[in-house]
């Protein structure tokens, strides 16, 4: 059979070499990154066999193994999942192309120092890769369920990998690390020893739901014996709280959102009765970098009893918590359950309602019991959380209460609509924003003069979905939530007589500067009117109190419409 060599991708290369060189102190996690890829490569063979009969497959024992060899000083990962087809291995293990290892190098290239690259590979899972932080040499045999040959994947990490057709590869992939040469100050971390495999096989992967066994070590003039499970495969989410250590949802988040950053917050739900469902979800602790992006892959795992059925279950969470992880399992759906069919399921749609509220509720909580934590949660999905204000009227009170929004009141502390209005002065009716893009800009803009000498509070609203919600929401509590740049404003209703009079006079003054205004500025103005919002400014263009504001004509100029 030929060997054909290729060259890794730049990116690649550039991940293998802070891989090979990692100085990283917890190299163990590359085991949890094998057995990882290879549980969902047992879940892609279930479903596709459940979805094809016909797949010429086998399925009757699904299991990761693990095989180590101490003379050789090889450990090697196995499964009988769905495999790689001889193309898919280029692709897949030759270039990067999942987000988050794209993120990773984005934040690569900005890191400065060695140090500065060595705390990244803490924060985001590097994958397959991560197998070159223990091994200076690396061999995947895969055959892809239902195809005839297999292939074979080596290299050594540096430059280039060599691919090679093989005839004899099982079903499913094995990946053998020849490891690096031991340590003998580091016994902790010698991946030839049983005990450290067991251990973090326990540690990382104890959840995962296909057995993982340990081949055992064949002894002189004995019967090797039988294979010996490691991981007890209990589902977290079925199981009760106190039973389970916040490290082990960690590390079930960490195996389903491919983050290596522990979430902020987790989330339980036992639903029962008619529709059962247990739901395990998570609140990362940082905002993917694609979360505005329209591929954004959102949604949560479906499974159905203890069954893994998809990724990305976007019908059980609307788009607005799309940053939500977990995991659902539902009793009472079929196997074969699509996502057309998911879409318009009465119970799918009653798990919806269900799961928002939850996580609505929880982020109360932490708003309420942990304001670092809160603040955390706002300043990450703060932004997406809003998009909920214009598309989710049932929620939207609930939305409001956990929302919170800079201030002219504080430089640094955002404020909700509740302190607000316990701020507002006698006689204040409305609630005052002003939009715009950064905060500086609108912080100085003639419009804010009259509220800044009035010491009346104005909301800074700088995020362009602020534009929408505003008018979708129009009033909180009995008072109208309004623009600081639209119609006419009057903030001296108590003096209106005396304030009326005076208007009277000034216009009669001015009648005749602001009929040549008018005349020089016709083509672009409506109107030029006596205004009281100046204090320092000498004029100041403002929208009528229903034309869009500045930035969504801008917003919607930039869409082209
Ligand atoms: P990720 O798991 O985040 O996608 P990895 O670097 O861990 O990234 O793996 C890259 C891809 O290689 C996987 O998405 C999968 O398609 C493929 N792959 C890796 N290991 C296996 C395996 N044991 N069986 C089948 N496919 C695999
Ligand atoms: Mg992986």
């Amino acid at each position: 059979m030929t060997t054909e060599t290729f060259e890794f991708q730049v990116e690649a290369r550039q991940l293998l070499q802070l891989m090979i060189h990692s100085v990283y102190s917890n190299k163990d996690v590359f085991l949890r990154e094998l057995v990882s890829n290879a549980s969902d490569a047992l879940d892609k063979l279930r479903l596709e066999k459940l979805r094809d009969d016909s797949l010429d497959a086998d399925v009757s024992d699904l299991h990761i193994e693990l095989d180590v060899d101490k003379e050789a000083r090889t450990l090697t990962v196995r499964d009988n999942g769905i495999g790689m087809s001889y193309d898919e291995v280029g692709k897949l293990i030759g270039t990067i192309a999942n987000s988050g290892t794209a993120a990773f190098l984005e934040e690569l290239k900005e890191a400065k120092d060695a140090a500065g690259a060595e705390g990244l590979i803490g924060r985001f899972g590097v994958g397959f890769y991560s197998g070159f932080m223990a091994a200076d040499e690396v061999t995947l045999v895969t055959r892809r369920a239902g195809e005839g040959q297999g292939t074979r994947w080596t290299s050594r990490g540096e430059e280039t990998y060599t691919l090679e057709r093989v005839d004899d590869a099982p079903q499913g992939t094995s990946v053998t690390l020849h490891l690096k040469p031991a340590d003998p100050e580091n016994q902790l971390h010698d991946y030839t020893s049983e005990w450290t495999i067991r251990e973090i096989v326990k540690r990382y992967s104890d959840f995962i739901t296909w057995p993982i066994r340990m081949v055992p070590e064949a002894k002189d003039g004995q019967d090797a014996p039988g294979p010996e499970t490691l991981n007890s495969m209990k589902a977290l989410w079925a199981r009760s709280r106190d039973e389970v250590s916040d490290d082990e949802y960690h590390e079930l988040y960490k195996h389903i959102s491919h983050d290596w950053r522990e979430p902020l917050e987790t989330i339980r739900l036992q639903a029962e009765g008619t529709f059962e469902y247990q739901a395990l979800l998570f609140v990362p602790s940082h905002a993917p970098h694609d979360l505005f992006t329209r591929d954004f892959k959102r949604g949560v795992q479906l499974y159905v009893k203890r069954v893994f059925i998809m990724d990305d279950c976007e019908a059980l969470l609307p788009p607005y918590l799309r940053f939500v992880k977990g995991v659902v399992d539902a009793q009472d759906l079929s196997l074969n359950v699509s996502r057309e069919i998911l879409q318009q399921d009465r119970h799918i749609r009653m798990m919806q309602r269900r799961l928002t509220k939850k996580v609505l509720s929880t982020v109360k909580e932490i708003k309420a019991k942990d304001a670092g934590r809160y603040a955390t949660f706002w300043r990450e999905f703060g932004t997406a959380l809003k998009e909920g204000l214009v598309t989710d009227s049932e929620n939207r009170d609930a939305i409001l209460a956990v929302s919170s929004f800079a201030t002219t009141h504080s430089a640094d502390e955002p404020t909700t609509l509740a302190q607000y209005m316990e701020r507002m002065k006698d006689g204040q009716d409305d609630i005052w924003f002003i939009t715009g893009e950064s905060r500086q800009s609108i912080e100085n803009s003639p419009h804010m003069e009259a509220f800044r000498a009035k010491g009346i509070e104005v909301l800074l609203l700088t995020d362009a979905v602020d534009e929408v919600w505003v008018d979708a929401v129009g009033t909180y509590e009995g008072k109208k939530l309004r623009s600081v740049a639209k119609g006419e404003i009057d903030l001296d209703a108590e003096d209106e007589e005396k304030a009326g009079e005076e208007r009277e006079k000034q216009a009669e003054e001015y009648a005749g500067l602001l009929g040549w205004m008018r005349e020089r500025l016709d083509e672009d103005i409506k109107e030029v009117r006596l205004s009281t919002r100046l204090t320092v400014s000498p004029a100041c263009v403002v929208s009528d109190a229903h034309d869009l504001t500045p930035a969504l004509e801008n917003m919607y100029r930039a869409m082209g419409q």
